[in-house]
């Protein structure tokens, strides 16, 4: 047995969380996707049969009231809240994460209020956030700036309205620095809005903590809601009171059903809800986020690491020098919870993979992905993944 694989085992031995693994629906597969869909939680196909059949089926509109549906958004919203570090009744559950986006954008653009023109976009954004970002420009009449992470800093102007960043660069998995970037915006004046799609559920963000303004991310992710599962909005509590959301549907009426013909917006998180909320989703998310009840997520960062440590060392090891570069930080400050490796022919190296029983995914033009879900993934399984890819690319080997 080779020494990485014995140094695994032991690994796996001692790892606190290796019993959530239980709780997923999985099989021989190193699934190292999660990044992009989170696997099944295995409470999730009962209460979705609930939710039909007898919920839906026989309570049918009692539903509502007695099933607690018309307050899942909010409810949801609390449950995600420790993971983000926000306190409760700050983050709403509905709609997808680009119009969320929508709605944090266009909100940061109105409270920032007069004198205030420009928003500042990562220009390495996941693309729905820069459409997105640039039809918000439009319709506040402010300019778009796209800028890298490192050039906002310097971007930051008495014109600066808003800037929207990522808190992990979806295609290299680099962790930006939320603390000291939001810090940089508060002093120009801005509101900073913070997509989380890619480290809400592998790391600590600390929205309160910050006092980030505005954000948004999606639960289909690290959060494994399922695909399509709705996403979330958070608003700082200061801010809630002033946010004026460019959707403002009857479920963020303070009376919903007073069918009034004047808007009168609703105090706190669900001022950020549209319209009738997708509830065989929204209930499939929540019976998702129960394998968090016990889990804090220090512990989920720390193992994260490890397992990205980890592969880094197996890839090196194994992999034919020259063959693969990392194109993820090797500092520990500056990385999430996946490793980006850039490979010729990534494409036909990924599917081959994926054949062998090893998922991760290809990202355009170049580059292999590879996600690390630690509340079911293992460090023989990175062992294991490491050792395919090096045979993948290693053919004459056998
Ligand atoms: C996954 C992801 C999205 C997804 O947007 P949807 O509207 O949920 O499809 C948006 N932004 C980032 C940065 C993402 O990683």
């Amino acid at each position: 047995m080779s020494e990485l694989l014995v140094r695994a085992e032991k690994l796996d031995a001692s790892d606190e969380l290796a019993a959530k693994r239980a709780e997923f629906v999985l099989d021989e597969t190193v699934y190292l996707d999660g990044n992009s869909l989170g696997a099944l939680p295995a409470a999730v196909p009962d209460r979705v049969a609930d939710v039909v059949r007898r919920q839906w089926g026989a309570l049918r509109i009692r539903s509502w009231d007695e099933s607690g549906w018309w307050t899942a958004p909010e409810r949801i919203g609390d449950r995600i809240a420790p993971l983000v570090g926000a306190a409760a009744g700050r983050i709403v559950v509905g709609d997808s994460t680009s119009v969320n986006l929508f709605k944090a954008l266009v909100g940061a653009v109105r409270l920032a209020g007069e004198g205030r023109d420009e928003i500042v976009v990562d220009a390495t954004t996941f693309p729905t956030d820069g459409y997105i970002a640039e039809s918000a420009a439009r319709l506040t009449g402010c300019t778009l700036r796209p800028v890298t992470p490192a050039e906002v800093p310097e971007a930051l102007s008495a014109r600066t309205a808003a800037v929207l960043l990522n808190h992990v660069d979806y295609r290299t998995g680099r962790l930006h620095d939320l603390p000291a970037l939001t810090a940089a915006i508060h002093a120009s004046g801005a509101l900073a809005v913070w997509d989380l799609c890619h480290s809400a559920g592998a790391l600590p963000v600390g929205l309160d903590e910050h006092g980030v303004d505005l954000a948004v991310g999606c639960t289909y992710k690290y959060l494994n809601g399922g695909p399509g599962s709705p996403a979330y909005l958070y608003v700082r509590h200061d801010h809630q009171a002033r946010f004026d959301s460019p959707l403002p549907g009857w479920n963020s009426h303070a009376e919903p059903f007073g069918m009034r013909t004047d808007y009168e917006p609703a105090a706190g998180a669900l001022r950020g809800r549209v319209g009738t909320p997708d509830i065989l989703s929204m209930l499939a998310l929540e019976a998702a986020l129960e394998v968090w009840d016990d889990v804090p997520i220090e512990a989920v960062r720390a193992k994260s690491l490890a397992l990205t440590d980890f592969f880094l060392e197996c890839v090196a090891e194994y992999v034919p020098p020259g063959r693969v570069e990392s194109l993820t930080p090797a500092a520990h400050a500056e990385r999430g919870s996946q490793v980006a490796l850039r490979c010729d022919e990534a494409g036909p190296v990924m599917k081959r993979l994926i054949e062998r029983g090893v998922v991760g995914d290809f990202r355009h033009p170049d580059v292999l992905r590879f996600g690390f879900t630690p509340l079911y993934v293992g460090f023989a399984d990175v062992e294991r993944a490491a050792r395919v890819l090096a045979e993948t690319l290693s053919p004459a080997r056998g």
